[in-house]
C-alpha cells in the first residue's frame, strides 16, 4: 500500500498524539498468523489473559490493535512478581508534530517516545524493530512493559 493512501486519524495513545491508520492496523492484525514457539514467548501467551488489563485491552483495541497478538514479545528477566517481559504491539503509523517534540535523543535512525497506556508505561518505536510481513509502511511499534508468572512447564529462565 502507498504511503499516500493511508488514513492517519490523530488519536491520543496514553498521553502521546500519534497519527495511526486504524483500518490497516486493524487488517494487519486480522491478517497476523505469525507466533513465536519459544519457551518464553509461549509463556508469556499462556499468561495474557492475567497479564494484560481491560482497561489495555480498551486502549489498543480503539487504535485498531489486537491485544492478543502481540508482534514480538521480548523476555527481559525474572522479577519479584513473575518475569518481565518487553511486548510489542506494531501499527500503522506515524508521530504527530507534538510527539516528536517528546522524542528521546536518538540512536542512530532509531526514535522513541516514552509512553503509559492504561497504567502501562513503554515507548513508541519507529525504526526499531523490522513488522510482521501483514503490516504496510509506514509503521511503528509500541512496546509495553509487562509482568507475567512462570506457568509452563519449561525450565524457568534465570
Ligand atoms: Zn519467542
Amino acid at each position: 500500500m502507498a504511503a499516500s493512501e493511508n488514513q492517519f486519524i490523530p488519536v491520543d495513545v496514553g498521553g502521546v498524539d500519534l497519527r495511526i491508520d486504524v483500518k490497516a492496523t486493524h487488517k494487519a492484525y486480522e491478517d497476523l498468523t505469525e507466533e513465536c514457539t519459544c519457551p518464553q514467548c509461549r509463556n508469556f501467551m499462556a499468561q495474557i489473559q492475567e497479564a494484560i488489563s481491560p482497561a489495555l485491552v480498551t486502549e489498543l483495541m480503539l487504535v485498531g490493535i489486537n491485544p492478543y497478538k502481540p508482534t514480538e514479545i521480548l523476555h527481559i528477566c525474572p522479577v519479584q512478581t513473575g518475569h518481565s517481559y518487553g511486548v510489542n504491539y506494531h501499527f500503522v503509523g506515524v508521530w504527530s508534530e507534538s510527539a516528536q517534540l517528546k522524542l528521546e535523543p536518538s540512536q542512530g535512525q532509531m526514535q522513541r517516545v516514552p509512553i503509559q497506556v492504561a497504567g502501562i508505561g513503554g515507548h513508541v518505536y519507529e525504526n526499531e524493530m523490522p513488522a510482521p510481513d501483514v503490516f504496510a509502511r509506514p509503521y511503528m511499534n509500541l512496546e509495553l512493559n509487562l509482568t507475567a508468572q512462570w506457568v509452563i512447564d519449561d525450565p524457568e529462565p534465570k
